[in-house]
């Protein structure tokens, strides 16, 4: 078989990334925009600087803004995002929030603003995508925003872990449905990265400390260190990797 030396190429691809005005999301987006495709960000404020970021590579990129706690939105998600360049090919799963408590003083309304955008989202607005993927066989990419707590307990934050968890037994169940369809769905597991997710714990010293020091790179995680995954896992490179949650973390899950 010729080598297809164009195998990490996004040319002619659209990607729809869910939290795209900061942090890893806006990171994702900068990386899709670098390798060819055009790029849609889902977020609930401008994503001004995710936009400049990409018109620096001479990218096209288009912002939807919704509330992604309601799935009610869905609908005009895929509406908006089909109507920008005909087709989306790539969604990524980014979006999503932490709570820190206590468990025993956890209310159900942090449970359910944790678990209704990390978890209920993901699976709705995988599925609406699928759908017409599935309908105009044309296959497609699906990413999810796993996490550290995808494997471990965390502390202080159990409707996080609840939800990561919840993240990656998806990625595996939504690829055993979709993959004969030429859907790939897998997800990227982020160790501890530098964005506003962790800004609360990295301004505790003594957390910090004690994270750091267990992370064999020795540093905190970037938005840049999670490009290489997700433009390989929306690329003709990963046609045959179904159901994996890639760890990018410095070495965390190794210890
Ligand atoms: P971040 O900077 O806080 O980004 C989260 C993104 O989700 C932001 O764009 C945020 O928008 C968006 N979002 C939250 N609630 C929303 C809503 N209701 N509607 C629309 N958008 C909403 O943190 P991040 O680290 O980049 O997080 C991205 C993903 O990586 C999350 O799923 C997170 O759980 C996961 N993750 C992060 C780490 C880490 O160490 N940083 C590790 C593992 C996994 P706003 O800016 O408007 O809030």
């Amino acid at each position: 078989m010729a080598q297809n030396f164009n195998l990490f190429s996004l040319e002619g691809k659209t990607a729809l990334v869910t939290g795209a005005n900061t942090g890893l999301g806006q990171g994702i987006c900068a990386a899709y925009a670098a390798a060819g495709a055009n790029v849609i960000g889902a977020a609930r404020r401008s994503c001004q600087e995710t936009a400049e970021k990409i018109a620096a590579y001479g990218g096209k990129f288009t912002e939807i803004i919704a509330d992604l706690s309601d799935i009610n939105v869905i609908p005009r998600i895929v509406e908006e995002a089909d109507k920008a360049y005909g087709r989306v090919d790539i969604l990524v799963n980014n979006a999503g929030i932490i709570k820190r408590c206590d468990a025993v003083d956890v209310t159900v309304e942090d449970w359910d603003s944790v678990i209704d955008i990390n978890e209920r989202m993901v699976f709705f607005l995988s599925q609406a995508f699928a759908k017409g993927w599935v309908a105009d066989n044309k296959g497609g990419k699906i990413i999810n925003i796993a996490s550290m707590l995808s494997y471990q307990g965390g502390i202080r934050v159990p409707a996080y872990t609840a939800s990561k968890s919840a993240v990656m037994g998806l990625t595996k169940a939504l690829a055993n449905e979709w993959a004969k369809h030429n859907i790939n769905v897998n997800a990227i597991a982020p160790g501890y990265m530098a964005t506003n997710n962790t800004q609360n714990l990295r301004r505790d010293e003594q957390r910090s400390e004690e994270i750091l020091s267990r992370i064999p790179a020795g540093r905190w995680g970037t938005p840049e260190d999670i490009a290489g995954a997700a433009v390989f896992l929306a690329s003709d490179a990963a046609a045959y990797i179904h159901g994996f949650t890639l760890a990018v973390d410095g070495g965390w899950l190794a210890r």
